[in-house]
């Protein structure tokens, strides 16, 4: 009942799989059509081809930016070959039809990630590409169109199964990629422009990504899941060289960007960091003196939660560091780069995958998050919000100590990847107590002491770590009882973002129980 595909016209830039696709189109009585680049690339391997600029009449011109951009293409794609006038007006133009778009296009996306300058950029923004995918999608009755070399061999396929021509089912699927992909292409480019004028604001943006992996499942086994890049090339488990162990799940991704985020806040200049998180939460971060002190210290903070988690460090892992992590199960570890031994250590875990990226990202950079909601989306800038020394204001009679001070810095920076309410003990460079998620900030408070009480009995400490350790809480203490609670389990300094109705309550509080106290006046929330 179809008529089988008599002519293709064939314009790609990705030339994978190009020639042995277009050699079984002949072998199958196509006829090719083909842009200049494209058209080279056959003869070169003994095919024949007619080019477009003889089908036009026209040269390619204003370096290609003008190319198959008329209605003899135009005509040929959109024309419906069972209307009488669509018929006639080919007749009378001499339009024969094209049956199969084959197109993919300048790479955009990637001129942008290679940090290519503004006028290479836009020199790589196709026109004729995305006009010619839109007619032949639109014309999808009679047309096919083919946007990704990954579905070269399912169209040969289809055509074996349909004598030469191809089902409606299948034509209507390829014209849905082909709309998917003109769409993330404009998002991607208007993206890239608001991006080049400063512009990160939330408000009138495009959305799309690329899908880079289909997920077995999503958050659990019934949901479905695909995983989208969106282009940034932001180093992170989007972008990092998985060395080896199985393909990551949805939430492995997940949780292995909370901790490489996380990590990320501490400068590799300033010593070696480790972070491991469990359920997108952190349960243990550290510095240490070497990369190994830092997985242990951070590890030390709760064995418990540790087990089955995501390592995330700041520095190159090391063989030593790598023995250590293999004491126990871990889901993945990443890191900005990884030397050969430890490679070789993790080399016999199968079920351990290692990623690295070459660098971190930087926690100050731009960017939005994505929150999801019943009949929309919320966008919002991603939280890039740092605090300085010098922006920190002292509350209390008493001022912290240097010491204080440093670790009071570490715990602003853990609180802000720990969900809400969150609650941060430190002590020397390392989280001993963490309360995330809890519904009161009190709670929270309680249960940070707790697990430390508890990881102090399991090491077979004297004390709790939480004595003598400072505690950070990502928004304000609303009364003084959540306050009270962690200067009942030893905290001496407090950092929060102060600005509660009774602040004067909750400073005096802290006076009178002898706690240095700051505000930073910035608020953490992470829901
Ligand atoms: P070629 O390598 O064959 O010279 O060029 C192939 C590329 O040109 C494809 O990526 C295709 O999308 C793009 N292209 C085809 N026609 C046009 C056009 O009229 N204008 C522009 N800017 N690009 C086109």
């Amino acid at each position: 009942a179809h008529t089988p595909i008599r002519r293709a016209l064939i314009s790609v830039s990705d030339k994978t799989g190009l020639i042995d696709f277009a050699r079984a189109l002949a072998e199958r009585g196509v006829e090719l059509l083909s842009t200049g680049g494209t058209a080279r690339s056959l003869r070169e391997a003994g095919l024949a081809v007619r080019d477009v600029s003889e089908l036009t009449g026209f040269p390619e011109m204003m370096d290609g930016r003008v190319k198959t951009l008329h209605p003899k293409v135009h005509g040929a794609l959109l024309a419906l070959r069972d209307n009488p006038d669509h018929v006639a007006a080919m007749q009378a133009h001499d339009i024969a039809p094209i049956d199969l778009l084959v197109v993919n296009l300048y790479p955009f996306e990637s001129t942008v990630a290679s940090g290519a300058d503004y006028d290479t950029c836009v020199e790589n923004i196709d026109i004729g590409g995305p006009a010619m995918m839109r007619a032949a999608a639109k014309n999808h009755a009679h047309v096919a169109v083919v946007v990704d070399p990954q579905d070269y061999a399912a169209l040969l396929q289809d055509m074996d199964q349909h004598g030469g021509a191809t089902c409606p089912k299948f034509r209507r699927k390829l014209a849905q990629r082909a709309y998917a992909r003109t769409a993330a292409y404009d998002a991607a480019v208007s993206n890239w422009l608001a991006e080049a004028a400063g512009d990160f604001a939330p408000r009138r943006r495009a959305f799309a990504g690329t899908m880079a992996q289909a997920l077995r499942y999503g958050e659990n086994p019934h949901q479905r899941a695909a995983f989208y890049v969106d282009g940034s090339n932001r180093p992170g488990v989007a972008t990092a060289r998985q060395w080896q162990g199985k393909e990551l799940s949805y939430n492995n991704i997940n949780d292995t960007d909370a901790a490489f985020e996380l990590v990320a806040e501490f400068d590799p200049a300033e010593g070696p960091a480790c972070a491991i998180i469990k359920h997108a939460n952190p349960c243990g971060v550290a510095r240490g003196n070497s990369l190994v002190e830092a997985y242990r210290r951070a590890y030390d903070c709760d064995r418990v939660s540790a087990f089955g988690g995501i390592v995330a460090l700041n520095g190159t892992l090391d063989g030593e560091t790598a023995r250590a992590i293999t004491e126990i199960f871990t889901e993945v570890v990443i890191a900005p780069d990884a030397t050969e031994e430890a490679r070789e250590v993790f080399a016999a875990r199968k079920n351990l995958r290692l990623l690295t990226t070459g660098a971190l990202p930087d926690p100050r950079a731009p960017g939005l998050a994505f929150r999801q909601v019943s009949g929309g989306f919320l966008v919002q800038d991603r939280d890039n919000g740092m605090i300085d020394p010098a922006d920190l204001k002292v509350v209390t009679k008493r001022a912290p100590t240097e010491t204080e001070m440093a670790d009071l810095l570490f715990s602003w920076k853990v609180a802000k990847h720990v969900k809400s309410n969150a609650i941060v003990y430190v002590k020397g460079g390392a989280t001993v107590g963490i309360g995330a998620g809890q519904m009161s900030r009190v709670d929270s408070t309680r249960i940070a002491a707790r697990k430390s009480a508890d990881m102090a009995q399991a090491l077979g400490l004297p004390e709790p770590t939480v004595r003598g350790s400072v505690v950070a809480s990502d928004a304000f203490f609303p009364f003084a009882d959540g306050l009270l609670a962690a200067a009942e389990a030893g905290a001496t300094a407090i950092i929060q973002p102060g600005g509660s109705m009774r602040d004067d309550e909750v400073i005096a509080a802290a006076d009178a129980a002898g706690l240095a106290m700051v505000f930073t006046g910035q608020r953490h929330f992470r829901h």
